[in-house]
């Protein structure tokens, strides 16, 4: 792996892939964690006495729409950044090859949305090779889109001899190897969330490398069905039944344990003030859903969580985004940053696990929070990335 702490940019002309596909609300970028995660590289290229040429994608435009257009997060950028940061208008155009060209060391340039080109999301090789002109070397540092085979991501890379991982993409591969590779045992993987079908993958590589899975939230229904369980109203997927029985069935072989909820914060409407009661997790009354962890299962969860030195959780126990059934999620996070605390090593990765960590502010009790949606399943699920092949 060739970082950018191995090389002096002295006078060079960096061209940085970032991921600044940042939330809008009300005309305001509502979290700048994904701007913040650059700074480090950004800083690096900067002491060293080179230039930057930031480019990244914001949101999902189809051609140019204003309302993706780089002009409306670059106020927060030179606010993160604790910098000066010139934009151009457009991204391999004249305007874009001009400041690019009349960049000094330490300057840094964004470059105006890079799927404003249709030819970025395919990858195509002529606007790549456009891309690679503006800079002498290229640094990747979006771990949220190096699971895309795209222009700005992939293609570009044939273009240098110069290609480093940015210290955000370092760290997250890193932190994910520090689990599948090398994590110390026990090895804890909580898995959560809605659906057991999007984390059938994940589910099938993980049992190779975890001693123990928690099986929590909406996907836990589904084997509590298949192992014969009542679940009342719960979320679950009758074409996963058989799949979960497998699943169960070669933890046995890999020897691991696989821990569901034993009871469940029940309601009868999918509603944060409907009426709650606790069940034991396999005698579910048939007019309510389970909606969150209960007190048991959260024990038993203390329990395992204490005990693991390597942990890795992707999705939440409950509906957190209820104020009523969030406790789960909550509590959860409170147990790993103890673990976490007392030395254990934890990676929190996936969308809504974030978003979690995020809300109950306990961010940074854990050890890495995962910038990636995608990548980190893809990741999770032992898949190689384009974007990180392409720089080795
Ligand atoms: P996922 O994207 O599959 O990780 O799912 C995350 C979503 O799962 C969150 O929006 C949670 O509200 C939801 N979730 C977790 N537990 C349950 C549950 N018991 N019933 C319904 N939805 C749930």
């Amino acid at each position: 792996m060739r970082t950018v702490d191995q090389f002096n940019f002295k006078n060079k002309r960096a061209i940085i892939r970032v991921d600044f596909n940042v939330p809008i609300e009300n005309n305001k970028v509502a979290d700048t964690s994904r701007i913040k995660a650059a700074k480090q590289t950004i800083d690096k290229v900067c002491k060293d006495g080179g230039s930057c040429i930031l480019v990244s994608h914001l949101g999902r435009p189809i051609g140019f729409q204003k309302e993706f257009s780089m002009t409306n997060i670059i106020n927060e950028v030179e606010n993160v950044l604790e910098r000066n940061v010139f934009l151009s208008k457009d991204v391999i155009g004249p305007d874009a090859k001009k400041k690019s060209l009349h960049l000094k060391p330490t300057q840094v340039l964004l470059l105006e949305n890079v799927r404003f080109h249709d030819e970025e999301k395919k990858g195509d090789i002529d606007f790549a090779k456009e891309l690679s002109l503006l800079a002498d070397c290229y640094i990747n540092d979006a771990f949220g889109t190096a699971h895309r085979a795209h222009a700005s991501t992939t293609t570009i890379t044939t273009f240098f001899n110069d290609k480093f991982f940015g210290k955000c993409l370092e760290q997250e591969v890193n932190s994910i190897k520090k689990v599948l590779n090398s994590g110390k045992k026990p090895i804890l993987a909580i898995l959560g969330g809605a659906k057991i079908s999007s984390k059938i993958p994940i589910l099938k590589n993980i049992i190779k490398i975890a001693d123990h899975i928690i099986v929590g939230g909406g996907m836990s229904f589904t084997f509590i069905k298949a192992m014969g369980g009542q679940i009342g109203l719960s979320i679950h997927e009758d074409s996963m039944l058989e799949t979960a029985k497998e699943i169960l069935e070669k933890a046995k072989k890999y020897n691991v344990k696989i821990h569901l909820p034993i009871d469940v914060v029940c309601s009868k409407k999918f509603d944060n003030e409907s009426e709650q009661r606790v069940f034991d997790i396999t005698k579910i009354d048939n007019d309510f859903q389970g909606m969150d962890a209960g007190p048991k299962s959260l024990d038993l969860f203390e329990k395992v969580v204490m005990d693991s030195n390597t942990i890795l959780w992707n999705g939440p126990l409950g509906v957190f985004e209820f104020s009523n059934f969030s406790n789960g999620t909550k509590m959860l996070g409170y147990f790993i940053s103890k673990s976490t605390k007392g030395g254990a090593f934890s990676l929190v990765g996936g969308g809504d696990s974030v978003a979690a960590v995020k809300k109950f502010k306990i961010e940074n009790k854990m050890s890495y929070v995962s910038t990636g949606g995608g990548a980190m399943l893809e990741c999770l699920e032992g898949k190689n990335l384009p974007g990180i092949n392409a720089l080795l």
